[in-house]
C-alpha cells in the first residue's frame, strides 16, 4: 500500500468516472524530492536525468532548477528536450544512432556525445569532419566494464559487466583511445568515460560501481598519457515497488561520491538517475467497473489496464495502490463487492497478462471506489503499449505547477 499526496487525492475523488483513469502527477512534490537529492550530493558532482525515464515537458521543467542537464537517447527525445528544456545542457547517448540523428545532435551543438562503439565514433568524426574547422565535439566513451559479483546480484536489470549490445567493450578501450591520440580526428575531444551498468542497485552497490568505474578510467588515462576530466557513472538508483517508503539512500551515496570526488580531485563526477527521481510523484487513478468471485479468488476489474501502466507487467512486480472509498452507488440493483480481504486488480484487455496488482489487501472494495496506483511518475505510460484494444487514453493532470499557488491544470 502507499498513500497518495492530498493533492492528488483531492483531484482522484473530484474525477468524474468518465475522467478516469487518469494519470496524476504532484509537481511540488517531485520538486521537494528533487530538491532533496541535489541537497545530499556534493555540490561538485553533476546530476543529469535522463529522461526515458519520463519525458513529459512538465516533467523536464519541474526539474530544470535541480539538474545539471538532461541525458537523452533518441533524436526524438533530444528534439523535445531542446525544445522544452533549451537552456540546459545535453547529453545524447544511446546505442544505434543513426547519421541523421548524429547529424541533428551536432546542428544543436549537444554538450556532451556519449559514444556507443568505434564505428559510431568514427561516423561522430566524420560528420563532426564537416563542421567549421575549430568545431571540438565533447566525446564520453561508453564502456560496457565488469560488474562485482555483488552489485550483479543486487541488480534488476544488467546493461554492463555481461555480453549486452551497450557501449564498448573493455578489450577495445585502447583502439579507441587512439582515436583520439593519432591525431586523425582533430573535431573530436575526448572528454571522459561513461558506464551504466545496472539498474536497481542501492546505495552501498552503486558506490561500488562507481569507485570501479572511476579506478578503471584512471588507469585508462594513465595508460595513455591523456587526461579524463569527466566520469559519468550512470543511472539504476533502485525504485522499491514492493516498499515504497524506503527511498534510496540518496544521503549514504553522497558521502560516498564526496570521498570518491576527493580522491580524484580534477575529475568530475556525473550520474544520471531516471527512474529515482521521477517515480514516487505520479499516480495512475482509475474506478472498479467490477468485483468478481472466480474459482475460490476475488478480481477487481478497473477502468485502463497494463496498456496505461505497463511497469508491473514488465517488471513482473504488484503495483503500489490505495483505494479511495466512494460510498454513493446510484443504482437499483446490488453493488458488486469482494467477499474475501484480498483482492486482484486488473483492468480491461482480454488477456490474463493485463494484473497490476495481486492479491492486493481491500476487503470489501466495491465496484465505484477508485484506486490511485503509486509509484507510476517513471517508465509507466511511456513504455506502454497504449493502442492494444483501442480503448480511449487516460487524462494528464499536472498539480501544483510552479507559480500556480496550489492551482493546476489538466491535459487530456
Ligand atoms: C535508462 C538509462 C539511465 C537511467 O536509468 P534509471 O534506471 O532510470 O535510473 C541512465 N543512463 C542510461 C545510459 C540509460 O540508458
Amino acid at each position: 500500500m502507499t498513500t497518495p499526496t492530498p493533492a492528488v487525492r483531492d483531484r482522484v475523488q473530484a474525477l468524474s468516472p468518465e475522467e478516469l483513469p487518469a494519470y496524476v502527477y504532484d509537481l511540488g512534490a517531485l520538486r521537494e524530492h528533487a530538491a532533496a537529492v541535489r541537497a545530499a550530493l556534493p555540490e561538485r558532482v553533476e546530476l543529469y536525468y535522463a529522461a526515458k525515464a519520463n519525458p513529459e515537458p512538465e516533467i523536464l521543467a519541474a526539474l530544470g532548477p535541480y539538474v545539471d542537464g538532461y541525458e537523452v537517447s533518441s533524436g526524438g527525445e533530444l528534439a523535445h528536450a531542446a525544445n522544452v528544456v533549451p537552456d540546459h545542457p545535453l547529453a545524447f547517448g544511446g546505442p544505434g544512432k543513426t547519421p541523421a540523428e548524429i547529424a541533428a545532435a551536432l546542428e544543436r551543438g549537444v554538450a556532451r556525445f556519449h559514444v556507443e562503439s568505434l564505428y559510431e565514433l568514427h561516423r561522430l568524426a566524420e560528420l563532426a569532419g564537416r563542421l567549421a574547422p575549430d568545431t571540438r565535439v565533447a566525446v564520453l566513451l561508453r564502456f560496457n566494464l565488469p560488474l562485482s559479483e555483488a552489485s550483479m546480484a543486487g541488480s534488476s536489470l544488467a546493461m554492463g559487466g555481461r555480453p549486452t549490445p551497450f557501449g564498448i567493450d573493455p578489450s577495445e578501450a585502447d583502439s579507441a583511445v587512439r582515436v583520439f591520440t593519432d591525431g586523425t580526428c582533430p573535431h573530436l575531444e575526448l572528454l571522459g568515460v561513461h558506464a551504466h551498468l545496472a539498474s536497481g542497485l542501492g546505495a552501498p552497490e552503486q558506490l561500488a560501481v562507481a569507485e570501479s568505474v572511476v579506478t578503471w578510467a584512471a588507469d585508462l588515462a594513465a595508460r595513455h598519457r591523456v587526461r579524463i576530466a569527466e566520469v559519468n557513472v550512470g543511472g539504476g538508483m533502485t525504485v522499491d515497488y514492493a516498499t515504497p517508503e524506503q527511498r534510496f539512500d540518496w544521503a549514504g551515496y553522497g558521502v560516498g561520491l564526496a570521498h570518491l570526488s576527493d580522491a580524484h580531485p580534477d575529475l568530475t563526477l556525473r550520474i544520471e538517475p531516471g527512474r529515482a527521481l521521477t517515480a514516487y510523484c505520479g499516480w495512475y487513478a482509475t474506478e472498479v467497473l467490477d468485483v468478481k468471485h472466480s474459482h475460490g479468488e476475488e478480481f477487481a476489474v478497473v477502468r485502463g489496464g497494463t496498456h496505461h501502466l505497463r511497469t508491473p507487467a514488465t517488471k513482473g512486480h504488484d503495483q503500489p495502490c490505495s483505494v479511495l472509498p466512494v460510498d454513493t452507488w446510484p443504482h437499483p440493483w446490488p453493488r458488486p463487492a469482494a467477499r474475501q480481504d484480498r483482492v486482484t486488480l486488473t483492468g480491461q484487455l482480454c488477456t490474463p497478462k493485463d494484473v497490476l496488482a495481486r492479491h492486493v489487501p481491500a476487503p470489501g472494495l466495491r465496484a465505484g471506489d477508485r484506486v490511485a496506483f503509486g509509484l507510476a511518475g517513471a517508465y509507466a505510460w511511456n513504455i506502454s503499449h497504449h493502442d492494444f484494444l483501442m480503448h480511449p487514453r487516460p487524462g494528464f493532470h499536472f498539480l501544483n505547477r510552479p507559480g500556480s499557488r496550489g492551482k493546476a491544470t489538466r491535459r487530456s
